[in-house]
């Protein structure tokens, strides 16, 4: 539960930059401000190791967290903001699929969707993605702490039959204002380290 080495060792944009340490990696995708920062943050108990931001102009990088040199979180950018340009948006798509199809290393594929509302479409294309490239995925709903216990199930049948969650995939619901869901998470992260 105690982390005490957290830091970003690369943002890369080819893959040739990508860090030689042979860790684990677990992916982490998701629209723009559905609170990816926050829960980065959150699961490595920092304020601002990741940035809490949210900009259209935000470099377009993959972020490789070291995590107590046992694992790295590879935050990708945030999808879906209006105001990029197709181009830019095939490059981000080059980028993904680069790094998704060869990549050994990534064992887990994190896909953040705001537990409030219906996945986007592009939430669903990156939940197609992670299937197509065989990764393992995990679904956070974020920001249940908007939600009332008694709807959890409702929302949590909208994100999966909107996704078509298939039975080997897990979900889970996350708040980085409760903490709620930070230590299963950690749990189900962690068995994809020990193999
Ligand atoms: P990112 O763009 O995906 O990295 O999202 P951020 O982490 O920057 O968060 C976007 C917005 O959502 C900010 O205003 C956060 O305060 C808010 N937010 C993030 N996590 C939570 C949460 O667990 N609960 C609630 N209610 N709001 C959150």
């Amino acid at each position: 539960d105690r982390i005490n080495y957290a830091e970003i060792t690369i943002s890369a944009v080819s893959p040739s930059q990508y860090p030689e340490d042979g860790l684990t990696e677990i992916v982490l995708a998701g629209r723009s401000n559905v609170g990816k920062s926050s829960f980065i943050n959150t699961m490595v108990n920092r304020k601002k190791l990741a940035r809490t931001s949210g900009q259209p102009g935000k470099t377009r990088t993959l972020n490789f967290f070291n995590i107590e040199k046992e694992l790295f979180f590879v935050d990708v950018p945030g999808y879906g903001y209006a105001k990029v340009s197709n181009a830019e948006q095939e490059k981000w798509g080059r980028m993904m699929t680069e790094y998704f199809a060869t990549r050994e290393e990534l064992a887990l594929g994190i896909l953040l969707v705001d537990f409030r509302h219906e996945p986007s479409d592009l939430d669903v294309q990156m939940y197609d993605l992670y299937k197509y490239y065989n990764i393992p995925v995990l679904v956070i709903g974020t920001k249940a702490d908007k939600i009332k216990k008694s709807k959890y199930n409702k929302h949590e049948g909208i994100i999966k039959r909107t996704l078509r969650f298939e039975p080997e995939d897990k979900f889970f619901t996350f708040s980085s204002f409760s903490r709620e869901g930070r230590d299963e998470i950690w749990e189900e992260i962690l068995s994809y380290t020990r193999n």
